[in-house]
């Protein structure tokens, strides 16, 4: 059975997508097979590995709504050991017509089922909201990663997202657990990217990282060119950052 990762934080532009994206291409460079799964309507982490979200027949919206199954839609990605189940924008309507479904918060948890055999990993990107996608990606999860960044208010929102993790963890998913806390775009010329990143290891000190993303331009270039980091500038501070959390990962064993 793989290993299921939510990357969530109901706080926009945190950087989630950037996490997922070359968290999973990390794992497979590290010959790990490894599902990346689209679960936001914005679709960026779709078009982070050099799909073109206009030629995609059947998505992630599809497998929720029991409509295609997961291996029906996998793609390929540029790297060997890294498939991903699309999104397009779409999936918005899935909130809404999922909202009267009994099993609707369980939806991608059943559809990934059937191929979660075929993978070590499987990264869940989630949308920034707390609503019925994310659910369903905490549901799905053995474990959730929370990328922080490092400014001013980084922690707000964070007491809503461990209450809404012990909820899911009480009546969904027994079994999740909180992997840990990512510090993204860490600045370390900047004095603030210090003290948030001080003071977010004083108060989760064991649940935080070890590796710390820095500020790199190259990792918000790299989604235009389709690509994770490590195939865009393997020499960028991004790429070794994203490599080195897979080994950490990979090192926990779980
Ligand atoms: P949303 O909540 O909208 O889904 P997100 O949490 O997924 O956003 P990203 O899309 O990963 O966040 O990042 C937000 C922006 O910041 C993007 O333009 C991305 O390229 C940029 N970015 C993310 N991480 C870094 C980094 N470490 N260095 C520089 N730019 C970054
Ligand atoms: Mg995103």
């Amino acid at each position: 059975m793989a290993q299921i990762i939510a990357v969530a934080n109901q706080k926009g532009g945190v950087g989630k997508t950037t996490t997922a994206i070359n968290l999973a291409a990390s794992l497979a460079a590290a010959e790990q097979r490894t599902l990346l799964v689209d679960l936001d309507p914005q679709a960026n982490a779709s078009s982070g590995v050099g799909l073109d979200r206009e030629t995609l027949e059947s998505t992630t919206y599809h497998a929720l709504l029991g409509e295609a199954k997961a291996s029906a839609i996998l793609c390929n990605t540029p790297l060997d050991c890294l498939q991903i189940l699309p999104a397009t924008a779409d999936l918005i309507g899935a909130e809404i017509e999922l909202v009267s479904e009994p099993d609707r918060e369980t939806r991608l948890r059943s559809a990934l089922q059937e191929i979660s055999n075929d993978y070590k990993y499987i990264v869940i990107d989630c949308p920034p909201s707390l609503g019925l996608l994310t659910i369903n990606a905490l549901t799905a999860a053995d474990s959730v990663l929370v990328p922080l960044q490092c400014e001013y208010y980084a922690m707000e929102g964070l007491s809503q997202l461990i209450k809404t993790i012990r909820l899911i963890q009480r009546q969904l998913n027994p079994e999740l657990t909180l992997r840990g806390i990512l510090l993204t775009m860490f600045d370390r010329r900047n004095n603030l990217s210090h003290q948030v990143s001080e003071e977010i290891r004083r108060h989760f000190n064991n649940r935080v990282f070890d590796t710390v993303i820095p500020r790199n331009v190259r990792l918000s270039e790299a989604p235009s060119h389709g690509l994770p980091v490590l195939l865009y500038d393997i020499a960028s501070t991004g790429a070794a950052a994203y490599l080195s959390l897979a080994k950490e990962i990979i090192s926990a064993g779980n």
